[in-house]
């Protein structure tokens, strides 16, 4: 335990002081014993008899050592010089010094080296002694605290609270001034971080933390770590951010295994009137639209990019009322199994629409990753689930029959922990078949946290659920993973259709997907397929099951009814 350690729990005064350590160095015997008589019962003590052994004691435990009381008479030494190389060396320097003497001429000068304080021989009163020992460890350690909160451990940098404040105070002194927010990004820091390890990766940001220290420098400006391997930059405006992108990655390079690249997200003469946090903000999102590109390594924020975050923010909030108001519908594409001579309906997929009263219609494409980031989608999904059950219970009791309806289950629906009774609910309420429900699940969900959801998955299939791996070939799970996945169907990913069926006409990966489904001996569902050209080859290939707009678009419940009453 030491006085560096400011995370924990602040013991109280008494046990402070006894964990703390000092280092007394003097050489006379009566002056050290009375010290140590002093002192023992509440504090650690290390004695030094000579300079040599001081110093060698406060290099030993420069990081554990809560004060030093140096005499300045020592055998072989002046503790004048055991004062200055403690405070020229930045390990030790933070390390408060009381200087003891009895010649006040030297009182001056060791305050001018560094000392925090002098107590003057012959000793007075005890009680003097301990409360100028206390203060001065005291005061060193709030300096130490304010140090630690303010900078970055690491970068030496500011943190981010600091930095906000002192980017307030930046405008004030620059307000005529146009002013850039700036936030730099390492790419792939995490595959760095992987390869390297971790020390490796902390010189990495380091350097970059030098690196744009010594561009602000230069130009004007403030720097701080935002959090992990992402930096701010507060400075004025200017236009050609790319050569600034260039140095900075220079510097932050040199001597490393290869050249790092960064992503710079820039909001460009930000609009002083918005919250200080809400610019980094904008230029981070700027950020992070290049966040897969190999070329382009600035961004600009700019206003589309705002118009599209106010859009989903619109939609975030309006969220609570379209559900409560039914402004989502469920509609039904059909999927016509291809395998005998005619076409036969075989399912549909439960696809959600949102009728908004202001907005029109919106895409799922549009919402569905949006209420993924915010943890709507689980009760979006679960009105969509029971809409679609009992829209199966509607047409059992109208048609007489109905077919398995799969609906899409979010791979964030995969962390709730009652999706299993929830979905078991809405067959038991509505009286239908396990194989009724076919649940859509996204291969790369599979691959995200692979375990749990074959757990829960296994237990679906168990119950009776049929399951269908959605997108299959856009995520990246192996064939040695496939073979173990508990599925019931391969569902191909739309650009496999799209590149099979474009110009150059890749029908390889088709091929391979095709014979993977009948390695596992489960069949094949492709969707998007828009052209009888298309449908033929497929079923040539031996695909099983076909969905798309050459058989009908995602439609309305009574218009679905159509194809449930042809059937
Ligand atoms: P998905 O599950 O891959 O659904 C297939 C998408 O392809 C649907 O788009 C469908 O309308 C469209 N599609 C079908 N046939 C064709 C075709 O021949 N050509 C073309 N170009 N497109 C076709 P949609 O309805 O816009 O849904 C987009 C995505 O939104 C879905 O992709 C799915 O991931 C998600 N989604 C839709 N409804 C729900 C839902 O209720 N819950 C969840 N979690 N996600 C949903
Ligand atoms: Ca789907
Ligand atoms: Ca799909």
């Amino acid at each position: 335990m030491n006085n560096r350690n400011h995370a924990g729990r602040m013991p109280d005064l008494q046990e402070r002081n006894r964990m703390r350590r000092i280092l007394i160095v003097e050489d006379e015997f009566v002056n050290r014993e009375l010290l140590k008589a002093y002192l023992e019962d509440k504090y650690e003590l290390l004695i030094a008899e000579t300079g040599a052994e001081a110093l060698e004691a406060v290099r030993k435990h420069f990081d554990t050592l809560s004060l030093v009381m140096l005499d300045l008479i020592l055998p072989d030494m002046h503790g004048l010089d055991i004062l200055r190389e403690i405070k020229q060396d930045p390990d030790l320097s933070r390390i408060p010094v009381i200087v003891l003497t009895g010649d006040t001429e030297s009182e001056v000068e060791s305050l001018n080296i560094g000392a925090s304080d002098f107590i003057s021989k012959p000793y007075p009163r005890v009680e003097v002694i301990l409360a100028r020992i206390r203060r001065s460890i005291e005061l060193s350690e709030n300096r130490d605290l304010i140090r630690g909160t303010e900078l970055d451990q690491l970068t030496g940098l500011y943190n981010r609270e600091y930095f906000y404040r002192y980017a307030e105070q930046y405008d004030l002194y620059h307000r005529e001034e146009d002013t850039d927010a700036l936030v730099v990004d390492i790419n792939h820091f995490r595959l760095i971080n992987e390869r390297y390890g971790k020390a490796y990766a902390d010189v990495v940001l380091q350097q970059l933390g030098a690196g744009l220290l010594a561009a602000v420098k230069e130009n004007g400006g403030i720097v701080c770590r935002r959090e992990a391997d992402t930096f701010q930059v507060y400075c004025p405006h200017r236009e050609d951010y790319e050569s600034f992108a260039e140095e900075v990655t220079a510097a932050a390079s040199e001597g490393l295994k290869g050249r790092i690249r960064t992503r710079i997200g820039v909001y460009s003469r930000v609009d002083k009137s918005i919250d200080m946090e809400r610019r980094f903000d904008l230029a981070k999102s700027a950020a992070d639209t290049i966040r897969n590109s190999f070329s382009v390594s600035v961004a600009v924020y700019d206003n589309a990019l705002h118009e599209k975050e106010v859009y989903a923010e619109r939609l975030l909030d309006d969220f609570q009322e379209a559900l409560t108001q039914k402004q989502f519908t469920v509609f039904f594409q059909p999927k016509y199994d291809i395998r005998p001579e005619a076409p036969v309906l075989s399912g549909a997929e439960a696809l959600v629409r949102w009728k908004h009263p202001e907005l029109g219609m919106i895409s799922p494409g549009v919402f569905i990753p949006l209420f993924e980031n915010n943890g709507l989608i689980r009760d979006l999904d679960n009105y969509v689930w029971r809409e679609a059950a009992a829209q199966i219970r509607r047409w059992k009791d109208t048609l007489g029959h109905a077919v398995p309806v799969s609906v899409n289950v979010s791979r964030i629906d995969m962390l709730d922990p009652e999706l299993t009774e929830t979905l078991r609910n809405l067959v038991k309420e509505n009286r239908l078949e396990y194989g009724d429900l076919h649940l859509e699940i996204t291969e790369s969900a599979y691959t995200q946290d692979a375990e749990h959801i074959i757990q829960i998955v296994s237990g679906l299939r168990e119950l009776g659920f049929k399951i269908e791996m959605d997108d299959f070939g856009s995520g990246y799970s192996s064939l040695n993973m496939i073979s173990t996945l508990p599925i019931d169907a391969l569902k191909l990913d739309m650009l496999f259709i799209r590149t099979a069926f474009s110009e150059k006409g890749n029908i390889r990966m088709l091929e391979i997907s095709l014979e993977i489904s009948r390695c596992l001996s489960v069949p094949m569902i492709a969707e998007g397929v828009e052209t009888e050209e298309q449908m033929l080859t497929l079923k040539r290939m031996g695909c099983d099951i076909v969905q798309g707009y050459y058989f009908s678009k995602p439609v309305p419940a009574e218009e679905f009814e159509r194809f449930l009453i042809q059937n």
